[in-house]
């Protein structure tokens, strides 16, 4: 098997070591977004995340040197009030885009992958993590925009509040699906 026989068929991707590894089919549905919600910037340690989703039965993960982890609060302080209006100013109760499980290395602890809904879900992929980055498609959108740590000056539509973000989400899942 040579590089360039499932250069076509295959997009690669690993952590920043390489320790765990992915492969998505290309050609499938792709969606490609900015989030920058309180759960994303805590996971990537960035002001936002650049993530690109596809449904889980179009990728192999080989993650077996990562820890999956859904947090269901923020580390203390880290919300500083931003995302909940009501109770616990840490719980981030609209600060986060999804419940992902999300993996980080084990060795390198960097960011990997995220998941959510199993085998008939989807699969989160930091674009970053991506072999070839030319491969990828445009980020679409910005998410979660209230919650930013910092302004982004482009054209790309902006979804501030919690209810524009996740019908952006929807829309793009509904996308996702309906490339195959
Ligand atoms: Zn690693
Ligand atoms: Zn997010």
């Amino acid at each position: 098997m040579t590089t360039n026989s499932t250069a076509a068929t295959v997009m690669r991707g690993s952590c920043s070591c390489g320790a765990n590894t992915f492969e998505v089919k290309a050609g499938v549905g792709m969606q490609r977004f900015y989030c920058h919600c309180l759960y994303c910037q805590q996971f990537m340690g960035k002001p936002f995340t650049d993530v690109t989703f596809v449904r889980a039965k179009n990728v192999v993960i080989n993650g077996e040197h990562a820890t999956f982890d859904n947090p269901k609060l923020l580390p203390s302080g880290f919300a500083h009030g931003r995302g909940s209006r009501f109770g616990n100013p840490d719980k981030g109760r609209f600060a986060k885009c999804a419940p992902l499980d999300r993996g980080r290395c084990d060795d390198c602890g960097q960011p990997f992958i995220e998941t959510i809904g199993g085998s008939a879900g989807m699969v989160f992929i930091p674009s970053a993590n991506f072999e070839d980055q030319d491969a990828l498609p445009p980020v679409q959108r910005h998410i979660y925009y209230r919650l930013r740590e910092q302004d982004v000056a482009d054209d790309l539509p902006k979804h501030h509040y919690f209810a524009s973000s996740q019908l952006a989400i929807a829309r793009m899942i509904g996308r996702v699906l309906r490339g195959g």
